[in-house]
């Protein structure tokens, strides 16, 4: 499923640019535009799935996919050792933006907590 609307959708499609470092059947990873860490990287389904809230059970292998794929570009962006922080922000208060399922890799400083 996709949304002629959304970035995502069009950047999974090819029609928008973005800087991939991971390309698989079911998952992308990019480069965030504007990072907030010296590594910052963006995991996002091919598929449109708004939000964390529109999750199901049928996305179980999908969630745990992207962890996974975060996890080990994390270790190939050589963060393992020192770690970092993986973000999925959910709706308004959540402070999310784009509404396309993402899970923000970040890494490469100390990142401050509670985040602002
Ligand atoms: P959110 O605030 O929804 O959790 O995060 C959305 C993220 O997507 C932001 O960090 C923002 O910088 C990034 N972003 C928005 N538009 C684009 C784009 O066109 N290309 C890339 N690579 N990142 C984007
Ligand atoms: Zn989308």
């Amino acid at each position: 499923m996709t949304d002629p609307a959304c970035i995502f959708c069009k950047i999974a499609a090819g029609e928008v640019p973005a800087t991939f470092v991971h390309e698989g059947e079911q998952l992308l990873a990019l480069r965030d535009v504007r990072p907030q860490a010296p590594v910052h990287l963006l995991v996002i389904p091919r598929a449109h799935v708004a939000s964390l809230c529109e999750a199901d059970r049928d996305h179980r292998d999908l969630l745990g996919e992207m962890l996974l794929l975060a996890a080990g570009l994390a270790r190939e962006h050589g963060l393992a050792t020192r770690g970092y922080r993986t973000v999925i922000n959910t709706g308004n208060d959540g402070g999310q933006t784009v509404h396309h399922l993402h899970l923000h890799l970040l890494g490469g400083r100390a990142l401050g907590w509670p985040p602002g």
